[in-house]
C-alpha cells in the first residue's frame, strides 16, 4: 500500500464516528427504547469495531464510494454518511433483536441432518409439548398417591410394548445413555467389544472414550472387518462384565467382513453370566425396506435377538425430540435409574411429552403424520415437478424486471436428478432418487450459498462442482415459494438466465 493510502486510511479511521454521535441517530434512539440502552451501546460498539477491522484490513472502497461530499453533506464526523451507518446500524439491531437460535430451510435433501437440528417434528408432538409446559404438569408427581412421583417413568409403556421389553428410561441423548448404561452396570469391571465398532460418532464422542469415561476397562477383540464369536469367547475373563455391541450407524465397511449376530452374542453372554449391551445408535420401530432403503436393525429385533439392555436416539429414525432411549431387562433398567449419574443425564418435560406423542404415533400406526418418514416417501416425480414450479417462480421474476441485468449476475438453471441421503448416523451410503435444481452461477456457487444462508429464512444448499444443488425433499411445500424468492435475491434480484 503506498503512503497515500496509507495516510488515508489513517485519516478514515480518525474519521470514524463516536459511540455517542452514534447513539444519537435515530435508529440508535428506537433501539435504546426497544432493546434498552445497555444492549444499544454494546451493539454499536459491535459495529464500529467491524467498520474499524475492514478498514485496517484494507476494504477502504465502501468507505471511499461515498465520498467527502456525503460525509459533508451528513454534517458530522461520520466515516460513512448518515445513511450508510443507519443502514448499518438497523441491520445490527435488527439481529439483536432474534432469537439466535431460527429455523433454516433445509434444502440439502439431507433427511436427519444433525448440523441443522436433526428430525423435525410432528404437529402431535409440539402440541403435547405446548400443553405440557403452558403450565403445571405430573411430572414427578403420582396424581394417584398424591406424592412425589417419577420422571423416569414416562414413555415407559408405550416403549415396552413397542419394542416387547421389560422396561424403559429416558435420557438427554444417546451418547448419555450410553455413559450410563455402562457406568451403572459394568464401572469397574471389563467391556468386550470388537474392533469393528470403536466408533466415534462426531465431536467428542468415541466409543472408546466413553467406555474410559464410565469406568470400565475395554477390551477389543478381532480385527477392523472381522470378529467372530470365538474372539468374544477367548476374552472373557474374571473381570469380564458386559459385552458391548454398537451399530457401526455412520460407515460402512464393504468387502471381506464378518460380525457376530447379537442372537450368538446373547447367548455367550448369558453363559458367562455378562450383560450385552447394545448401541443401536439409530432406534428405528418400522421396517425401512418399504421406504427402498437397507435393512436398518430394529429395537424389536435386537430386544428379540436377546440384548439386556439396547439404546438408541430420540431424534435419529425415531423422528422424535433429541432424548436416549434405554431399554430392557427390568431389573438393569431400575440400576440405570437409581445411579448418580441419572439425574445429571435426565430430560425435560418437553423432551418426555414430544417422545410420548411420537411414540404413539408409531402405536397408533401413524407414522405419516412423522415428517421424517413422509420426506422418505416423497416421490422422486413428485419432488422433480416442485423443482421445476421453484425454477419457474424464478424465471418469472426475471421476466417481470424486464430486460437489465448486471454483468456477472447471470445463472444456469435446471432440474436434474440427484440423490437424497438419510443423515444422521443411520443408514449409512443409503440414498434416496431425486430430482434437484441445479443453479450454475456466472458467479461461483460458493458465493451462491453463502448468500442464500444470509436470507431471512436462511436457505441451506449443498454444492457440488460449482453447481448449487437444492433438494426439496427436505423442503416443507409451503416454503417452495420463499426458498424461490430467496433465491431472487441471493442471485441479485436482477439476475438473467443463461442463454
Ligand atoms: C448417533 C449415535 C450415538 C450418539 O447419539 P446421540 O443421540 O447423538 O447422543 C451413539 N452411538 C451410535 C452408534 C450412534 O449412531
Amino acid at each position: 500500500m503506498d503512503a497515500g493510502s496509507r495516510a488515508r486510511r489513517q485519516e478514515l479511521l480518525r474519521a470514524l464516528p463516536s459511540v455517542d454521535q452514534l447513539l444519537k441517530l435515530r435508529v440508535s434512539q428506537d433501539a435504546v427504547a426497544s432493546l434498552s440502552r445497555p444492549v444499544a451501546v454494546s451493539v454499536i460498539r459491535r459495529v464500529l469495531d467491524d467498520v474499524r477491522t475492514q478498514l485496517l484490513r484494507g476494504e477502504p472502497q465502501e468507505l471511499e464510494a461515498r465520498g467527502d461530499a456525503a460525509r459533508e453533506e451528513a454534517g458530522n464526523a461520520l466515516g460513512l454518511d448518515a445513511t450508510a451507518w443507519e443502514q448499518r446500524l438497523e441491520e445490527a439491531f435488527l439481529r439483536a433483536r432474534q432469537n439466535t437460535l431460527i429455523p433454516v430451510i433445509n434444502a440439502t435433501g439431507v433427511i436427519l441432518h444433525t448440523n441443522l437440528g436433526r428430525a423435525p417434528l410432528s404437529e402431535e408432538a409440539l402440541e403435547a409439548v405446548r400443553r405440557v409446559s403452558m403450565g403445571y404438569s405430573n411430572l414427578e408427581y403420582d396424581l394417584a398417591q398424591g406424592r412425589r412421583g417419577s420422571r423416569h417413568t414416562y414413555g415407559e409403556r408405550l416403549l415396552v410394548e413397542l419394542a416387547g421389553a421389560e422396561a424403559a428410561m429416558v435420557v438427554n441423548n444417546n451418547a448419555a445413555a450410553v455413559l450410563l448404561v455402562l457406568s451403572a452396570l459394568a464401572a469397574g469391571g471389563e467391556v468386550i467389544i470388537s474392533r469393528g465398532e470403536l466408533v466415534e460418532i462426531g465431536g467428542a464422542f468415541r466409543i472408546p472414550d466413553v467406555l474410559a469415561q464410565s469406568g470400565c476397562r475395554l477390551v477389543e477383540v478381532g480385527t477392523t472387518n472381522r470378529t467372530r464369536l470365538s474372539d468374544y469367547a477367548r476374552a472373557v475373563g474374571p473381570e469380564t462384565k458386559a459385552l458391548l455391541k454398537v451399530h457401526t450407524s455412520n460407515f460402512k465397511v464393504i468387502g471381506f467382513t464378518e460380525s457376530v449376530p447379537a442372537r450368538e452374542l446373547a447367548s455367550l453372554a448369558r453363559s458367562h453370566g455378562l450383560y450385552l449391551i447394545e448401541d443401536l445408535g439409530s432406534g428405528v420401530f418400522l421396517n425401512t425396506e418399504a421406504y427402498g432403503l437397507a435393512h436398518e436393525p430394529t429395537v424389536q429385533e435386537a430386544v428379540a435377538a436377546g440384548a439386556d439392555i439396547v439404546t438408541f436416539s430420540g431424534d435419529k429414525l425415531l423422528g422424535g425430540p433429541q432424548a436416549g432411549i434405554i431399554l430392557g431387562k427390568r431389573e438393569l433398567v431400575e440400576r440405570c435409574r437409581r445411579h448418580p449419574l441419572a439425574r445429571a443425564v435426565r430430560v425435560d418435560k418437553m423432551t418426555l411429552a414430544a417422545l410420548e406423542a411420537t411414540l404413539r404415533l408409531y402405536a397408533r400406526g401413524d407414522v405419516d403424520k412423522l415428517p421424517i418418514w413422509r420426506m422418505m416417501a416423497v416421490q422422486p416425480e413428485t419432488l422433480r415437478r416442485r423443482a421445476e414450479a421453484v425454477r419457474r417462480m424464478i424465471e418469472e421474476r426475471w421476466q417481470e424486471a424486464g430486460e437489465t441485468w448486471e454483468p456477472g449476475a447471470r445463472a444456469f438453471l435446471d432440474v436434474v436428478e440427484s440423490r437424497s441421503a438419510i443423515g444422521g448416523g443411520s443408514l449409512p451410503g443409503e440414498t434416496l432418487p431425486t430430482w434437484v435444481l441445479r443453479i450454475r452461477p456466472e458467479r461461483s456457487a460458493v458465493e451462491l450459498a453463502e448468500a442464500l444462508r444470509q436470507q431471512s429464512p436462511p436457505v441451506i444448499a449443498r454444492v457440488e462442482e460449482d453447481a448449487l444443488l437444492l433438494d426439496f425433499r427436505t423442503v416443507d411445500p409451503a416454503d417452495d415459494r420463499t426458498v424461490a424468492e430467496a433465491l431472487v435475491r441471493a442471485l441479485g434480484g436482477r439476475a438473467r438466465p443463461l442463454a
